[in-house]
């Protein structure tokens, strides 16, 4: 049973529908490249789509009802659309739910030094990266500095056509016989992704007792005093991430593929977004989750382990009148969801690690996978077999054409997603999503089908499950 590639059935008109979802998605990419961004967007998307704060809702006293929208954000890096439906929410929700944190060098909390007459900026790796993508290579630096006065300073510096870029240097072939020779996971020391960010000391005076030692470094502090208006202390307080610089682009002579910095896993919290803010009147309520430290374990304060999915809905039920502990157990338990995630484009170059029965073609559609993990399925949600068959049919209906598969062979590795915390309060949860080469790469590629595939099957799920 082969699936067959969705190129094949595209009229004219669904040309035209790809090309401006993908135009659109390539801005986003371009323009958000870490989780703040990615949110601060999807709230202006849902705000011009008609969604209201939450916190606007509850502090001025007001109640919710069928075909009300309104959002939640969460420390500024995770999102939550709410679409509320006809139906008593104690039936469930459909859900839709994607990660924005990418693979990156953060900046470390004391990152600024010089040395060989360079200034550079010391990185700790956020997310499972090969050290060696990272050299040799432009970069950005995107992120805030949070100064001791409350206030908060951008930084986006690398992006647009005349910013300067940065960049991490490599041993140079003529000197790398010792370095060749390694395992290329020892072939880059993860402690040695620094930053070079200068190269022009500060004008001083040989004499002067004062003059600074450091003074490449020196000068770079200076620009930044000048143009941001913060001091080095202000690193300590800092998030700023070192990201690819430049633009995701049309990929092949045939511009059916996009080249870019964060497909895992914008590629999925983009079109599931648009699909939210696109899908108008619900019987179920539709939410779509927007997560972050994914990458890491889904911990902390704003990853899928936190609480905030679980207060937000008990917000939403408290405020539609169902507001009892019990209606809320219901609810969660009731619910469906898309818990959606790259997968591991078939590779040819690399076909051993691939069972092709049960892997996911370029250009195939949506993928689902009934299960992830690694030795035997561990750490994995695997949704039951009627479930799927319920997901099968709603694709089916509406003509989505998708694709079953697993990350590789069995036993070639694994991995996790966000699908199994959400299983946690019973609900039925299946890992979707689009398909990449290079996954947690600089540059990863997706397929222009899979992506418009992807946002009907959202678009499909939300109305229909
Ligand atoms: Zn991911």
């Amino acid at each position: 049973m082969e699936r067959p590639c969705a190129w094949k059935k595209y009229t004219p008109q669904q040309i035209e529908e790809l090309e401006e979802l993908c135009h659109g998605y390539k801005q986003f990419l371009s323009e958000n490249k870490t989780e703040r961004l990615c949110v601060k967007t999807g709230i202006k998307m849902a705000e011009e789509a008609g969604y209201v704060d939450l916190e606007t809702v509850i502090a001025e006293g007001r109640d919710l009802k069928a075909g009300d929208k309104v959002y939640a954000a969460n420390h500024g890096k995770d999102l939550m659309l709410v679409n509320l439906g006809t139906a008593p929410l104690e039936q469930g929700f459909n859900i839709l739910g994607a990660h924005v944190d990418s693979p990156r060098l953060d900046l470390k909390q004391n990152p600024a030094f010089e040395a060989g007459d360079m200034a550079y900026l010391d990185t700790h790796y956020y997310g499972g990266v090969k050290s060696y993508h990272w050299v040799a290579s432009p970069l950005a630096l995107v992120g805030v500095i949070c100064k001791k006065d409350g206030t908060t300073v951008d930084i986006n510096i690398g992006d647009k056509a005349d910013d300067p870029v940065f960049t991490i240097s490599d041993l140079l072939i003529h000197l790398s016989s010792e370095q060749m020779s390694k395992p290329a996971k020892d072939a880059v020391d993860a402690e040695i992704l620094d930053v070079i960010v200068g190269g022009r000391p500060v004008k001083f005076d040989e004499d002067d007792k004062d003059a600074p030692k450091e003074p490449v470094k020196q000068m770079f502090l200076d620009i930044l005093k000048e143009q941001y208006d913060v001091e080095e202390e202000d690193f300590l307080s800092a998030e700023i991430e070192v990201v690819p610089a430049g633009p995701a682009r049309d990929m092949g002579l045939d511009r059916s593929m996009i080249l870019g910095y964060g497909h895992d896993d914008r590629v999925c919290a983009y079109p599931s977004m648009l699909a939210q803010i696109n899908v108008a009147d619900v019987e179920r309520t539709s939410i779509t989750l927007i997560v972050d430290k994914e990458e890491i374990g889904s911990v902390g304060a704003t990853g899928m382990t936190s609480r905030f999915f679980e207060n937000t809905v008990a917000e939403i039920m408290t405020l539609v009148g169902e507001d009892s502990p019990l209606a809320l157990r219901r609810a969660l338990a009731c619910s469906r969801m898309l818990s959606s995630d790259v997968s591991a484009g078939f590779d040819p170059g690399y076909a051993g690690k691939f069972e092709t029965k049960n892997a996911a073609f370029m250009g195939r559609g949506l993928c689902f996978n009934k299960y992830t993990g690694s030795r035997g399925k561990g750490g994995s949600n695997d949704a039951d077999a009627e479930y799927v068959a319920l997901v099968r049919d709603i694709m089916d209906e509406a003509g989505v054409d998708f694709q079953t598969c697993e990350l590789g062979r069995v036993n070639a590795g694994g991995g996790g997603t966000i699908a199994y915390i959400m299983a946690k309060y019973g609900m039925n949860v299946i890992d979707s999503g689009v398909a990449v080469l290079s996954m947690h790469a600089l540059w990863e590629v997706a397929n222009k089908a899979d992506i418009y595939e992807a946002y009907r099957g959202y678009k499909a799920f939300l109305e229909r499950a």
